[in-house]
């Protein structure tokens, strides 16, 4: 059975002590909470994620990181290594996110290349895409999703999905407090199970995770997250405060 996962991405946001004090507030507001097959995730900056991950610790919270180099190590200044990460003991890096599609230039084979890097050294990926405005527009997203998803992870076999987490994320709705309607998530989730289901089979389509993310918040998450093919979010701006976070989760 696929699980469910709220995942916290908390972009360039809170330093140090803003990190421990996110933290603690999340696990505190979590100590009271049965989580049924669900997964709890927050994604801090680097500097900051062995500071998370020791408060998180003994807690449901699990930690990922934002982003990853391809490259196993070497003359790359200022990028991190996915070994790097599993030495801290990272379980889990997002890969993909449109800030850093947008920013930063990544596209398909550069991410076919983090995400094979990533899974070589057992890290599991979440992997972001989803349709601009004006593809939502010219009702072209469908096309656009199946690129981002096959040129990226379609040189991948079947076993290495137990280790993929898809995060449909239209770039309209981030960060702009628009959100795709719940129809609008169910009917983009099915396709992207069916793409799946015809490359990979009905088991693999079945199992994995497909998570929603654009101005996802306390009051949405639950119509959204309602949906069969709505496994759970990837939050950003409601992650950066612990009860609204809780609230989102709870929501599941
Ligand atoms: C995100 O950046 O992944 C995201 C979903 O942001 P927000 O929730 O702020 O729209």
């Amino acid at each position: 059975m696929r699980s469910k996962i709220v995942a916290g991405n908390w972009k360039m946001n809170k330093n140090v002590s803003e990190s421990k004090a996110l933290a603690e507030g999340l696990v505190n507001e979590l100590k009271d909470v049965t989580l049924e097959n669900t997964r709890v995730i927050v994604a801090p900056t680097f500097v900051n994620l062995t500071t998370v991950t020791a408060v998180t610790e003994n807690s449901a919270v699990e930690v990922a990181a934002q982003n990853m180099h391809q490259e196993a190590s070497g003359a790359y200044t200022g990028e991190i290594s996915a070994e790097m990460l599993t030495s801290i003991g990272v379980k889990t890096v997002i890969l993909g996110h449109s800030e850093r599609r947008e920013y930063f230039g990544e596209n398909e084979t550069l991410l076919a290349k983090k995400t094979d890097a990533a899974l070589a050294n057992g890290l599991e990926v979440i992997y972001c895409f989803g349709e601009v405005k004006e593809e939502r527009e010219s009702n072209t997203q469908e096309a656009v999703v199946k690129k981002q998803i096959s040129e990226a992870l379609f040189h991948l076999d079947a076993a290495a999905w137990s280790n993929i987490v898809l995060a449909y994320e239209p770039v309209w709705a981030i960060g702009t407090g628009l959100t795709a309607s719940a129809d609008q998530a169910q009917e983009m989730h099915a396709f992207i199970r069916g793409l799946i289901a015809d490359k990979y089979g009905a088991d693999v389509a079945e199992n994995v995770s497909i998570l929603y993310g654009g101005s996802c918040k306390p009051s949405n998450a639950e119509e959204i997250f309602s949906k069969p093919d709505v496994d759970g979010g990837l939050i950003g701006g409601a992650s950066l405060k612990a009860e609204d976070f809780a609230a989102v989760i709870k929501a599941i």
